[in-house]
């Protein structure tokens, strides 16, 4: 049999790293796991209940009411509710950015991740996956690619989505989120020593799927 092992893949935003997870979830038969899902969920919920993100005690207190289903078609449950668009917003992205950096949060969300991905056979996106939450994975892949290209990929995307957008105010966002998620006091955003980097700005999407696959070929 052949071992089933754990993939992290870490990145700036929108970097494609979900879309690539999920196809190389779908070819191994593995579980994909999107941590930036459950940031966004924290970060949904703080705007739902009128709490200000830049508040850390008031955010604290609303852990103890989150909880979070994730369920293999990719739908995202909140408290039950199905948010799996509404997660999306650029007011929940720029949330989540802030609230990523408290202790608590973070605590919380990784204790969630680390039992989700028990086991192996899992594939875990993120900012700290290969450096935090899952240290000993077989596998750890840092993808990036150049600033213009993830703003108009998530240009491209949100508009498939029926959501607004506009690829300058993208831009902006994606270069704070990225200052913001690198610069953090706690498991800022950073290639992990043993992480292997994929710049992806001029790969198709078979291209990066079929170079990570050769890769965990080589684990298993
Ligand atoms: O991956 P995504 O863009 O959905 O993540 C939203 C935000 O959640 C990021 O900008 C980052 O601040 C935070 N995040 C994190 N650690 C993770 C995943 C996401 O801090 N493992």
């Amino acid at each position: 049999m052949t071992k089933r092992i754990s993939i992290a893949i870490d990145g700036p935003a929108a970097a494609g790293k979900s879309t690539i997870a999920k196809m190389v979830a779908k070819n191994l038969n593995y579980t994909y796991i999107d941590t930036g899902a459950m940031y966004r969920c924290v970060a949904y919920y703080a705007l739902l209940k009128h709490v200000d993100v830049h508040d850390e005690q008031a955010v604290d207190k609303l852990l103890k009411d989150i909880d979070i289903q994730m369920y293999p078609d990719g739908t995202i449950q909140l408290n039950h509710e199905d948010v799996t668009s509404a997660i999306r917003e650029n007011e929940v992205s720029m949330g989540a950015s802030v609230v990523s950096q408290y202790a608590a949060v973070r605590a919380f969300l990784v204790d969630k991740q680390r039992e989700m991905a028990q086991g192996g056979g899992v594939i875990l996106d993120g900012r700290d996956i290969g450096t935090v939450v899952l240290k000993d994975a077989e596998l750890k892949i840092y993808q990036i690619a150049s600033i213009e290209c993830r703003a108009m990929r998530r240009h491209q995307e949100n508009m498939q989505r029926g959501i607004e957008s506009d690829l300058n105010e993208i831009q902006k966002e994606i270069a704070l989120r990225d200052q913001q998620d690198m610069n953090r006091r706690i498991s800022p955003l950073r290639k992990a020593d043993d992480a292997i980097e994929i710049d992806t700005s001029d790969m198709t999407l078979e291209e990066v799927v079929s170079k990570v696959m050769q890769l965990v070929e080589q684990r298993i």
